[in-house]
């Protein structure tokens, strides 16, 4: 008797199995078909979600669901079903990190690149401040020269940027040593300033959920920089790029610049598998903002070769010729002897070739 239950149980255990293995490859039909309907929309320029077909199916399905799961039971099921689907269709090379950007002046970033660094104020302060510190940024060989002239800042009555004038210098001094420039655009108006005077558009981090300016973005060609929210998922941050992948704009680098946890040791904090996981699920470059991360310098040396460690396609960090003054994130710009010595660990790692 015992045994006769076990072997029935062993027998519809069985069943089970082969039934799941039916429902899997059912599903991966599906997921084939859910592709080449992605293609098509493309084609047409339709969105991919599509709230309204999910409910005709669900309706579908649930005229013909013969239980004994309930209808509700049902729709849940699919919901998971159309959200993965929805994953397909976005990322439609599948597998993945493969893209890489062309910058301009010779300069690559993504797929077989080695990792840049792109480098400068915080803020653009002046003509002084820029030239020099543009200069010995220049000196250590880096190619891109960061500096912000619109600034998202927490209190309206700290140093806001000086605006076009801003970008007019930065524009200056990056191409007197030869060297890119970006810069981050605000609103849609701003925007247009930065393209015109910019190499690379940077969408902060206060803005990855402006999803106007993404659009804006999507609808330009120039490189652009998309900082993750401090308070995004992963999976915000792709949908967010995909905003602006979906306009036409597919040079986009994914930025990670830290997230606000309950940890007040950094300002924010750096969340290192966000590097491999984004590379892995979507084909974007993927950059560090170390700067912005930790808040602090002390410690940027060692994120540096975390960083390194974990494959990042580039890294971000603010210098200043002279910190103690700057208008803007004092505490975390680097001078001229600390950015030498950080640069020297980033050069060695390049010497490894690895
Ligand atoms: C910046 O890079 O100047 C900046 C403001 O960074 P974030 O948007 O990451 O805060
Ligand atoms: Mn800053």
């Amino acid at each position: 008797m015992g045994f006769n239950i076990l072997a029935e149980l062993e027998r519809l255990r069985t069943e089970i199995d082969e039934i799941s293995i039916k429902i899997l490859n059912l599903l991966n039909k599906r997921a084939e078909v859910v592709k080449k309907i992605g293609l098509e929309k493309e084609k047409l320029g339709i969105e991919i979600s599509n709230p309204l077909r999910e409910e005709t199916l669900n309706s579908i399905l649930c005229k013909n669901n013969k239980g004994p799961f309930s209808n509700e039971a049902i729709k849940r099921i699919f919901k998971t079903i159309y959200d993965e689907s929805k994953d397909i269709q976005i990322n439609k090379d599948n597998n993945i990190s493969n893209l890489k950007i062309d910058l301009g002046n010779g300069i690559f970033i993504g797929k077989d690149c080695l990792p840049i660094m792109i480098a400068g104020p915080c803020s653009v302060e002046s003509e002084e401040q820029l030239d020099k510190t543009a200069s010995f940024v220049h000196e250590t060989g880096v190619k891109i020269l960061r500096g912000g002239a619109y600034k998202p800042r927490t209190s309206p009555y700290s140093f806001q940027g000086l605006g076009e004038k801003g970008l007019i210098l930065l524009n200056k001094y990056a191409k007197k040593y030869g060297m890119l420039s970006v810069s981050e655009a605000t609103t849609i108006e701003n925007l247009k300033f930065v393209e015109k005077y910019c190499d690379i558009i940077q969408i902060g981090a206060r803005n990855m959920y402006s999803y106007p300016l993404l659009e804006a973005v999507g609808q330009l060609r120039k490189p652009v920089i998309l900082k993750r929210h401090f308070s995004a998922t992963i999976k915000e941050l792709l949908l967010s790029a995909e905003y602006i992948r979906k306009g036409g704009n597919k040079n986009i680098i994914l930025c990670e610049r830290g997230i606000r946890t309950f940890e007040t040791s950094t300002r924010n904090t750096l969340d290192i598998s966000s590097i491999p996981i984004l590379k892995k699920e979507s084909y974007y470059p993927v950059i560090v903002d170390l700067s912005h991360s930790a808040g602090r310098k002390d410690i940027l040396n060692s994120l540096l070769l975390a960083v390194l460690g974990v494959g990042v396609d580039g890294i971000m960090v603010e210098t200043h010729i002279n910190p103690d003054e700057a208008l803007s994130d004092g505490n975390q710009q680097m001078n001229r002897d600390e950015f030498f010595d950080f640069m020297k660990i980033f050069q060695k790692f390049l010497d490894l070739g690895i």
